[in-house]
């Protein structure tokens, strides 16, 4: 069952949130978990399994998040069902890079499950007690994600040791789902 977003840290977090993009994260302490983003150039590989596109993206060099980047995998990310794009949480590129060094996986991310419209989550989590009426995957803050070359168990494992978030494993449908809410597994 995905755990809903608190209800109580609501406000906070989306100011949060706003204010963050805004100074870029390059001003915030780097979380713990983030160790290996000490690189010049971050790189994602992506493969949405649902359309079938591909995107190597160069999303953060010199310094700084790149926008066109980042656009392009907003894009890759958005609602497919509805066509809906939203910005995805610049956290949530970093904990997917960071994850990918952990398992040193050359797969792209297979991307189950990206950014869902308010419409979309509704339908499914009327569909599925596996989907949150209130979640994540709302507000850009989430994915659902496997890799080609990692078995499904270690990908889990390794998101689990980071501690960067929640942390759902649905091993049935074949993904490993994460966001940069507060941390908690189910
Ligand atoms: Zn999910």
């Amino acid at each position: 069952m995905e755990q809903p977003v608190p209800a109580h840290s609501d406000r906070t977090r989306r100011g949060f949130l706003r204010w963050g993009i805004a100074v870029a994260a390059a001003t915030l302490p780097t979380p713990s978990w983030a160790a290996a983003l000490g690189t010049a150039k971050r790189r994602l590989s992506f493969v949405n399994l649902h359309t079938d596109e591909t995107l190597t993206a160069l999303y953060w060099a010199n310094g700084s998040y790149q926008h066109n980047a980042v656009q392009d995998i907003n894009h890759l990310l958005r609602d497919f069902r509805t066509g809906d794009v939203h910005a995805i949480d610049l956290r949530l590129l970093d904990l997917l890079y960071t994850l990918q060094h952990r398992v040193r996986s050359q797969s792209p991310f297979q991307v189950i499950s990206g950014y869902r419209s308010p419409a979309t989550n509704a339908k499914l989590a009327a569909l599925s007690d596996g989907v949150a009426y209130n979640s994540y995957h709302m507000r850009g803050m989430a994915i659902d994600i496997a890799l080609a070359d990692r078995a499904l168990p270690a990908l889990h494992q390794a998101a689990l040791s980071l501690r960067a978030g929640g942390v759902g494993f649905y091993p049935k449908p074949g993904f490993v789902h994460v966001d940069v809410g507060p941390v908690r597994t189910w």
